[in-house]
């Protein structure tokens, strides 16, 4: 098999980054665009040792879940993998994805009835009749698996004509396809862009260029608090001050105006510069504000309330979240006794949500930003039972007080061998694992296996559809 090369393949699988998986020529084939159950003819694009990568060019026959997309620019945009698979076959592919990295990297046995059962355990156990297994339960998905997104990012430029363009990077290019309205995100993007492009060539604003440097308008950001209607839009430019700022601002609040009494869409509140003049793609700069209103809107998840800047971390989707909080929430088992510890507690977004029930909780993160916006969203909510600490979870957990049930929600790479180890060393009661990343979260479950802890709880949770991304919250019990 060689480079452009034209292959008809059966795609019997589909890779963790959402590639097709087939073969021809006695070797296994990645296919981009492809649906399991597609035939499709596909253009060699590298060759490996024992694999391949290609691009589908025809569908032959199409699979039962392929689906046409949302968005008409889903191929190319690249920010969603896989749109063109039904959202039924991409829930089924991402329980299917956490199911057998629990038993392959795990460990774990999961039967027909969704039981799990912890090898080497497992038939010892069953013969004992004891009921040390736990459940593998129905991944939670979305309704509407639409405009769940709260915050989007367009790179702003410029096309051969010299007219500006907003939309998403052509892949792994640096020109921009010209884009305005995205399948997952809010309508009120396509109004913010269209009317930043127009204000740009109307007075003749330039768009920042990557290559020479020059120019003002990187990007336009949008964020929106769901539960509040609030919006905020945020200007990127290479630039303290912005030529014809008050029309900017006048031409958003009345184009937003009137899309929100026609169609009682979100209502703007905010709108931010931010100043990034350095040679980076790193999208925010330092310096920002207001413009319009504060520098800053307001969310709600639950019965609590969030203050969102330009910059803070906040979760893109809001309603996933509330899911994903509240099964911690319940996995946690509070009843007002418990010291809890939240590790990776980013803006302490689930440490608040656990203060409620808890006696006192113990957020550890890294980020000392973060850290200070915990504290603010703790003041706001008149929560008083928090602590929030700086640094690593690896240097600090052995330093602070035991816990009774621990909350850990860490990054992709999952924990670390010396949490791990000190986790089971302070022996709490419970323990909740939070991932973005099945396979980590099942290598560290397995560690947890093994020093006692029974998985009781495994919960998939749907946060990011139409892209390969799954949630898992997990409860582990100490085995007494
Ligand atoms: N629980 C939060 C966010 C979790 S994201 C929420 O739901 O909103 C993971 C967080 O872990 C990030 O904020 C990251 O800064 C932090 N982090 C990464 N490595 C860390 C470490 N070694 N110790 C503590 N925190 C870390």
């Amino acid at each position: 098999m060689k480079k452009n090369d034209i292959v008809d393949v059966i795609i019997e699988d589909m890779s963790d980054e959402g590639l097709g998986i087939g073969h021809a020529s006695g070797m296994a084939l990645f296919v981009k665009d492809a649906v399991v159950g597609d035939t499709v003819r596909a253009k060699v694009v590298k060759v490996k040792k024992t694999y391949a990568f290609a691009r589908t060019e025809e569908v032959l026959c199409p699979s039962p879940d392929r689906v046409t997309p949302v968005c008409p620019v889903a191929r190319s945009c690249g920010g969603c993998q896989i749109q063109e698979m039904s959202y039924k076959a991409q829930l089924r592919m991402k329980e299917q994805k956490v199911r057998s990295n629990l038993e392959r990297i795990g460990g774990f046995q999961i039967d027909n009835n969704r039981n799990v059962w912890n090898k080497p355990d497992t038939l010892r156990e069953r013969e004992q009749g004891a009921e040390r297994y736990g459940v593998f339960c129905q991944i939670i998905g979305m309704e509407d698996p639409w405009k769940y997104r709260n915050k989007a990012q367009f790179p702003i430029g410029t096309d051969r004509f010299g007219k500006p363009v907003a939309g998403f990077y052509a892949g792994r290019t640096h020109s921009i396809i010209d884009h305005h309205s995205c399948g997952i995100g809010i309508e009120e993007n396509r109004i913010v862009l269209e009317t930043v492009l127009d204000w740009m060539e109307r007075y003749h604003i330039r768009a920042y260029s990557e290559e020479t440097g020059e120019g003002t308008i990187r990007h336009v950001m949008t964020r929106a608090g769901f539960a509040t209607g609030q919006l905020m839009v945020v200007i990127i430019a290479a630039a303290d001050r912005l030529p014809e700022e008050e029309r900017l601002v006048s031409s958003l609040r009345s184009a937003l105006k009137k899309a929100e009494a026609e169609s009682g869409g979100f209502c703007l509140r905010s709108i931010v510069l931010n100043t990034n003049k350095a040679r980076t793609n790193v999208i925010l700069g330092n310096g920002s504000r207001a413009l319009f209103g504060e520098d800053y809107i307001e969310d709600r998840i639950g019965s609590l309330t969030y203050r969102i800047s330009s910059k803070s971390f906040y979760q893109v989707n809001p309603q996933q979240t509330r899911n994903l909080y509240e099964t911690a929430l319940k996995y946690a088992g509070l009843t007002g006794k418990e010291t809890v510890w939240d590790l990776y507690c980013g803006t302490g977004t689930i440490s608040l949500f656990l203060a409620q029930k808890a006696k006192k909780v113990i957020g550890v993160e890294v980020i000392p930003d973060a850290i200070r916006n915990a504290e603010k969203n703790a003041k706001l909510n008149h929560i008083e039972n928090c602590e929030f600490i700086v640094g690593k979870a690896e240097d600090i957990v052995d330093r602070i007080e035991r816990a009774d049930v621990i909350v850990v929600d860490p990054p992709r790479k999952g924990l670390d061998r010396a949490v791990v180890e000190t986790i089971l060393r302070s022996a709490p009661d419970r323990i909740v694992y939070v991932s973005c990343d099945s396979a980590t979260l099942a290598r560290d479950l397995k560690l947890f296996a093994e020093g006692g802890y029974i998985l009781q709880k495994a919960q998939p949770v749907d946060m990011f559809p139409h892209t390969v991304h799954v949630e898992t919250v997990v409860l582990l019990t100490r085995n007494t």
